[in-house]
Parts: structure tokens; sequence; C-alpha cells
């Protein structure tokens, strides 16, 4: 056993974009009940029926597109286009649509809702009492689809929102977006990912013509690049249809840009940053080596999952250690540390092997060796049998969180999931896996 979860570690550290046990792979089978449909002009849905709650929907639009894609001369706008779609819409002009939905007891904030990230763009209107008020499934189709092609970003509009943006960034922007957005320069030199945090720079969201914002809008949002998702307590075959005669004509724009998943460079010499913030109380020090990221492709069969399955355990595993130095010493290296392997920072295409602790100021060699020394224990040895955290495998089996109870599981709880799928193509699994 002990081997074993050396061979393990071993191979996660030198390569995790290749299966470990490459010649069991065995694709995941798909969850039968999650309606799945690409239309014509490349728009992809997903529909799933569950009662819980009763005469509810959930309704999502993932867009597999965010600040990433801006020119210098956007920065900001995929954020800005976000909130334009709750300021005026072809069939819900004006406030008609936050009205609309609020009236039918959607809350916004609450149940209506989007978030901007480098990569992707999603939106949802939760909890919608389809049963109570069945016309708000049409209603809720057709936000999507505006949302997907029928924006106004009329002019008084976009110059109203410029100030509810400022004040996004005054208020919102605390010291680890500001540590960031030193930091990241630095950390992905020569890549897209240096400077495109969502939020932007104001000088472009104060100044920006409507053109630059309405370009990036019809260069983006278009259906190649859109999920549709939809779950809650309806007829699938009923909803099918609809989805289709509401999003099928849809165009794809002419000669359509390439999506670009920017790449992150590797580096012969270490990349050393340091920051600081007025903000920031404590020292946080994170210690990453870069390896290529797990190709979408290769994410739908059972090694990933045991891949995955490996990485949780050995992050406990290495907690564990952590905890357990901290508390028999009388003077701990760092108030707390951990290990694990996921996105190299924000980064789609590149992952990292990341070592993080937190620690005093006067304290940041000892943290720093302390985390290196244990990191480098573990590759060397492994860890012994009496490690493996023996009660947890179990809640942290994948395939268990998403088939355990399936029939009770809230709508709320599966896009999630779907989108998850939607967005990378990560498997949601619908039965265990025969794992030899
Ligand atoms: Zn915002």
């Amino acid at each position: 056993m002990k081997r074993i979860f050396k061979g393990l570690l071993a191979a996660l550290l030198v390569c995790c974009s290749i299966p470990v046990l490459a010649q069991q792979a065995q694709p995941i089978p798909t969850d039968p009940n999650v309606r799945i449909g690409k239309l014509e002009n490349g728009l992809t849905y997903y529909i799933r029926h569950n009662n819980l709650p009763e005469g509810q929907a959930d309704f999502y639009i993932a867009q597999k597109v965010g600040s990433i894609l801006e020119e210098e001369s956007q920065r900001g706008l995929a954020h800005f286009l976000e909130h334009m779609c709750f300021n005026g819409t072809k069939h819900f002009p004006n406030n008609r649509l936050r009205e609309y939905l609020e009236n039918i007891g959607v809350k916004f904030g609450a149940n209506l809702n989007a978030y901007t990230a480098m990569d992707e763009t999603v939106y949802n209107i939760n909890n919608v009492p389809i049963h109570k008020v069945p016309a708000a499934i049409d209603s809720c189709l057709w936000i999507l689809r505006d949302w997907s092609d029928g924006l106004t970003l009329g002019e008084e509009e976009i110059d109203k929102e410029r100030g509810v943006i400022h004040e996004e960034w005054r208020t919102r922007m605390g010291a680890t977006m500001r540590i960031y957005e030193k930091v990241f320069p630095l950390t992905f030199p020569g890549s897209q990912y240096a400077n495109r945090l969502p939020i932007g720079t104001m000088e472009v969201v104060d100044n920006f013509p409507y053109k630059a914002l309405r370009d990036y809008y019809e260069k983006w949002y278009r259906p190649d690049q859109q999920g549709i998702i939809i779950v809650g307590d309806f007829d699938v075959d009923q909803m099918e249809a609809k989805v289709k005669s509401i999003f099928s004509d849809i165009e794809m724009p002419a000669n359509a840009a390439d999506r670009i998943y920017y790449p992150v460079h590797d580096n012969k010499e270490p990349i050393v940053t340091i920051a600081t913030d007025k903000e920031q109380q404590r020292v946080i020090i994170q210690y990453m080596t870069k390896h290529n990221a797990i190709p979408n492709e290769a994410k739908n069969d059972v090694n990933y999952l045991v891949m995955n399955f490996a990485k949780s355990m050995m992050s406990q595993m290495f907690s564990d250690r952590f905890d357990e130095l901290v508390e028999q010493s009388a003077n701990p290296p760092f108030m707390g540390a951990t290990v694990f392997d996921d996105d190299y920072l924000i980064a789609k295409t590149k992952d990292a092997f990341t070592g993080y602790a937190v620690c005093k100021e006067d304290g940041i060699e000892t943290a720093l060796t302390t985390l290196v020394r244990e990191m480098e224990r573990a590759r060397r040895h492994g860890f012994t049998e009496g490690e493996l955290p023996v009660p947890k495998p179990i809640t942290c089996v994948p395939w268990k969180m998403h088939t355990t109870n399936v029939a009770r599981r809230k709508t709320r709880s599966m896009p999630k999931s779907t989108c998850a799928i939607s967005l990378t193509t990560s498997p949601s699994p619908a039965s265990k896996p025969n794992i030899p």
C-alpha cells in the first residue's frame, strides 16, 4: 500500500496530464436523465427533470467566454456586458426583466444573478415558480435567448452603468484583487492571463466608446460558445421542444473568430514574486510547480476520477501532517498549511502542484523551508498506510457524491455539475463505474 501511494504521488508530481492507469480507461456513463442536445447553430442544451423543490425550475446560460478574450481597449467589458444583461433586452426593455422576475418572486441577487470570470460567464435564474406561473417557462427561455443575442446596449443605460461598475471597483476591490493585479504580470509573463482580471481598468470603464462593448458582444456571445441548462419540475420533452423552437434561429456570426484558450508558458528559472498591501494582514506563501492541465477529452473516463480521488486523499494526508506539526510544536513553523494540485492560479490551460502556508512576517523563511521540506519528503518517501484517511474515502468518492440519494438531490445543486460539463466536459457520472 505504501508503495502504491508513493507511486501515485510521484505520478501526480511528474505527469498529471497523463492518466495513471491508461490501460484501464473506461468511459463514465453520463446521467441518463439529462437530455443533452446540440442545435445546428452550435448551441448545446442540458435539460433534466427534478422535483425537489416541487413546482420550480432553474434556468442557466453558460458562456465559454470571459475577460481573457478582451482586447487591451476592452479591459473590463466582459464584466460590463454581464451588468448590461439586466439593463434592457429585446423582449424586456429598460428594467422590465428585473421587474417581471421580482413580481413572480424571483429576487435579484438571491435568485437572479451572474458572474464573469476570465474564461467563462454564467447567468442564472433560480427557483422560478413554474407551476404557479406557467407562463414563466416561456418568459425565462426568452430571457436566456435575449441574453444570448438580444441585448439592447442602449447608450443611456451604458453611461449609467459606468458609475455602478466604478463603485463596485471602489468598494469590492479588496487586498486579494490588488495583490493579483501586482502579481499576475509576473507569474504569467508573456501570457494573456497577465492583465485580464474581470474588473478591468477604470480608464476603460469610464471612457470606452459604445462600439467597443457591442463589438465584444457580437464577437463572443454566440451559440457555439453557449450552453443552456434547465433543471426542474417540468416535462422534459416539452421543454426540449421549446428550447428548439426558441433558440434554433440564432445565427452564428460570419467568419467567427477562433475561441483561443491562451497558453501559460513554462519557465526555466524559478519565478519569484512578492507583493504587499496595506489591508493584507497575514503573510501567505505559495510554492507552485507547473504542469500541463488535463485536456478536456481526458476528463470523461475513470482515470480522471481516480486521479481526483488520489489528489483529494493526498491533500488530506498533507493537511493531517501539517496540523500535527502545528499542534505539537510550541513554536510552529506556520499557522497553517496545505498542499493541493489544481489550476495554476486562475489559468485554465495550466495546472500546478501547490504548497500553501500562512505565517507571521518574521517567520517566512522557516515556513517556506518547512513547506518545501515536507513536500520533498512526501515525494521521496510517500505516505504510510496508517496515514490513509480511512473514514473519508466514502464521502470523497466522486461518483458517490453524484449518485447518493439522487432522488433527493435539490434542483439547485444540479446545475453546478451540469454547468461544469457544459463548460469543461467534466464527467457527470450516472452510476458507479467498475474500477478494477
Ligand atoms: Zn459586477
